[in-house]
């Protein structure tokens, strides 16, 4: 047998309380609906088994995954009863892992009604297309006999602009609000994490954040209210002594303009720190004085400037600065790529 591995070198700590605490928060938000939680893709990153537990303590009850695949992480955590998979199931083999494990899933599509009916299918969510053009029955379709014998519990919709100020907003609200009572739901969702931000006219029965749980901000309304959660920290690998004209990483992009102390850490885009990062990203040390990269993010390692933290040695910890609206800015990526892409190499 194999001894147990060292300590990784790759930190991804969680701060569940916030997460708590931002559950909570948009629960409020929600007024007299309950807020669910999106934690499809492993809780956007941040992992099942620190994030389902946490949500659930705070009072969560309706969880949402988009895969089959997903669902047997949340039965150590939450009833069957409570997770529904929003991809539905479009095959006999969908249904059958339905039926069996008792996750509900969200019916998308005519197809999806028929196959579910036929199989002896019980409870199940429905999605409606109002707008995004994605997933979902159109509302022309609601007439179909194949929708009529469905047990729905949460009748739902999806909006595609809720991050901005944008008129497809109350058009969907419109368009769902038209429809609610078409068929005999127990319950009614349309809001995400930004849709929350827009009022509790878009709150109906239940709302969906998933964003804003793990510390996004996709609305000003929002800012100052949402904690970060994720705080992802690498370890340093080496550190060295450049003189003038050494050059650093691949394609020797940065030049040293004297001498100067270089610190190796153990961060790359295998980890999801991205190439996007190179000549804007910087560590932090643990006062949070920055440490600018230097040059191109390879693989598995970045090079920093140690000249605001001239004892930092090998072995020690630095921060990755993970505050998601500013990091996004700079490194152009998404709020939700930034958490989605955290690797597998960090310790959860
Ligand atoms: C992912 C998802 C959510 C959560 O959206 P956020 O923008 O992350 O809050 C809600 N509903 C559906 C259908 C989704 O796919």
């Amino acid at each position: 047998m194999l001894p147990t591995p060292p300590p990784p070198t790759l930190r991804l700590d969680i701060d569940r309380d916030a997460l708590a605490a931002n559950w909570r928060t948009l629960n409020d938000l929600s007024g007299t609906a309950r807020a669910g939680a999106a934690v499809k893709a492993d809780c956007y990153g941040l992992g099942v088994a620190r994030c389902v537990p946490t949500l659930r303590d705070a009072g969560a009850r309706d969880f949402f995954v988009a895969h089959w695949s997903e669902v047997g992480a949340m039965l150590d955590h939450v009833p069957a009863s409570q997770v529904a998979v929003l991809h539905g199931a479009n095959s006999a083999d969908e249904v059958s892992y339905a039926l069996a494990t008792g996750a509900l899933p969200v019916i998308n599509s005519l197809h999806q009604a028929r196959l579910w009916t036929a199989a002896g299918g019980k409870a199940c969510h429905v999605m409606i297309d109002s707008g995004i053009h994605r997933l979902g029955i159109d509302p022309s379709e609601l007439d179909d006999p194949a929708l009529a014998g469905l047990d729905i519990q949460v009748l739902m919709s999806h909006l595609a602009c809720a991050d901005e100020n944008s008129a497809m907003n109350a058009a969907q609200l419109t368009v769902f609000k038209d429809m609610q009572n078409a068929l005999g739901a127990q319950s009614l969702s349309l809001a995400n994490s930004a849709g929350i931000a827009l009022g509790t006219d878009y709150a109906f029965d239940l709302t969906r954040p998933g964003l804003a749980l793990y510390g996004g901000i996709p609305r000003a309304e929002l800012a100052g209210r949402i904690r970060q959660v994720a705080f992802p920290r690498a370890a340093l690998i080496q550190v060295r002594d450049l003189k003038e004209g050494d050059t650093v990483g691949y394609n020797g992009e940065f030049t040293a303009s004297g001498p100067m102390r270089v610190g190796t850490v153990s961060l790359g885009y295998a980890d999801g720190f991205l190439r996007s990062w190179g000549g804007k990203g910087n560590a932090l040390n643990s006062e949070g004085r920055a440490l600018p990269l230097l040059g191109k993010v390879s693989m598995d390692m970045v090079v920093v400037d140690l000249a605001n933290a001239p004892d930092l040695k090998t072995g020690d910890w630095v921060d990755v600065p993970y505050d998601l609206p500013k990091a996004s800015k700079r490194s152009g990526l998404s709020q939700y790529e930034l958490l989605t892409i955290l690797g597998q190499r960090f310790a959860r």
